[in-house]
């Protein structure tokens, strides 16, 4: 039998339906108390919450993974909250940022709107008031981030996570794929293996057995987009790591 909390009681307004999925906000703040706080309090309202506690942390995730929204505190040790922010605007991510700020610092917001915040929240705050920036940030209807990279002929769809070949579907694994993800939004940049042990694999320390899976992932890589086709993508920097271009070269 089902409980009565749950039937509509008469006159009141049926609640709009839920979004098909839960809206997933990365939370970026260093102390561990206020972002555990965060992540309780949001998951019980039923947001799918990523929490990173450093700004070279986020600055990673956001290279790998999407988001519907981004609770970014502006004091972080290492790449602060603005160098985040104006890196993601920098790449064209449009995903709506709201920026939580110390009480006493006027300038901190003033910059934050400035490098492409959409809101922010002053520390300390009511949970209440910031869910209800969040709802209103959420709300403004910004088109759903449909990130398609092109490359050549190589298109790689974020979303859908599919990936093409001069029109042809390339089916890789899951982890070809976040590796060629991050390879095209890094294109024509030199991406270390450093790099890639740390986004890819999520290993801190790189080892000789972790290279040699990694170029074992190249290589399978480079057959799968590459093979028979007039342009290659992916190419190798001896000592350095790999890039992907159109255009051979050093
Ligand atoms: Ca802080």
């Amino acid at each position: 039998m089902p409980s009565t909390a749950s039937l509509p009681r008469p006159g009141i307004a049926p609640r709009p339906a839920p979004p098909a999925r839960p809206l997933r906000l990365l939370v970026v703040e260093d102390e561990r108390k206020v972002a555990e706080a965060l992540r309780q309090g949001l998951e019980g309202e039923g947001y799918d919450v990523v929490v990173e506690t450093s700004g070279e942390a986020a600055f990673f995730r956001l290279t790998t993974d999407r988001f519907d929204l981004i609770l970014l505190d502006l004091r972080l040790p290492g790449r602060d909250g603005i160098e985040i922010l104006s890196a993601v605007r920098r790449r064209g991510l449009q995903t709506p940022v709201v920026v939580l700020t110390a009480r006493d610092t006027l300038e901190d917001r003033v910059v934050g709107l400035d490098a492409g915040a959409d809101d922010y929240v002053v520390k300390p705050f009511a949970f209440a008031e910031l869910l209800a920036r969040i709802r209103a940030v959420s709300r403004r209807g910004r088109p759903a981030e449909v990130e398609r990279l092109t490359v050549d002929t190589l298109v790689v769809d974020c979303a859908t996570r599919r990936v093409t070949r001069a029109g042809r579907a390339v089916e890789l694994t899951a982890k070809e794929f976040e590796l060629l993800l991050h390879l095209t939004r890094c294109a024509r940049q030199v991406v270390s293996r450093d790099t890639l042990a740390r986004v890819v694999w999520r290993e801190t320390a790189r080892s000789t057995t972790l290279d040699n899976v990694i170029d074992v992932h190249v290589s399978r890589l480079r057959r799968k987009i590459d093979a028979d086709q007039p342009v290659r993508l992916i190419h190798t920097v001896r000592g350095v790591g790999f890039v992907l271009r159109e255009a051979e070269g050093t």
